[in-house]
């Protein structure tokens, strides 16, 4: 079920879960910032997802509250994670799902990493 975005940030997320050591996860790099790790139940031949540390409920949550610091360094990660996956080169895909209408069903900020295969186009139609 998609979440709504609009509401405080849920300790008990899933993710939050996985942060605190309580659910294990398949981890392809953390620094004190950022945890990125493979999805469960993966779309692509790769497909990783990339989470900011702190309490951040989507993409809008995060400009307006993180430190510029956190977002800068970010940014920087998953563009390296990328690189560090040899996905550059034959190209990949990212994606943040926010609400309901962006079909979110984890109310922690986190970008979809995809690759691996010609990913088709950008979304279906209809
Ligand atoms: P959303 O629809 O919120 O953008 O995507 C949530 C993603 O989290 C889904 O792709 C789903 O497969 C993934 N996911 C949900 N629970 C877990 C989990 O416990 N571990 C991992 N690694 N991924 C999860």
């Amino acid at each position: 079920m998609p979440i709504d975005a609009t509401q405080p940030y849920d300790p008990d997320n899933i993710f939050a879960k996985i942060l605190r050591g309580e659910i294990p996860n398949d981890t392809v790099f953390e620094d004190e910032h950022v945890l990125a790790f493979r999805d469960i139940n993966p779309q692509a031949p790769v497909h990783v997802l990339v989470i900011p540390k702190g309490e951040y409920v989507s993409w809008d949550d995060f400009a307006a509250k993180a430190p510029d610091v956190e977002i800068a360094h970010f940014v920087r990660k998953v563009g390296e994670i990328a690189r560090d996956l040899d996905l550059v080169e034959p190209g990949y895909r990212l994606l943040a799902n926010i609400g309901g209408h962006g079909h979110q069903e984890v109310p922690h900020l986190h970008v979809h990493l995809f690759g691996g295969k010609p990913l088709g186009p950008m979304l279906a139609r209809g």
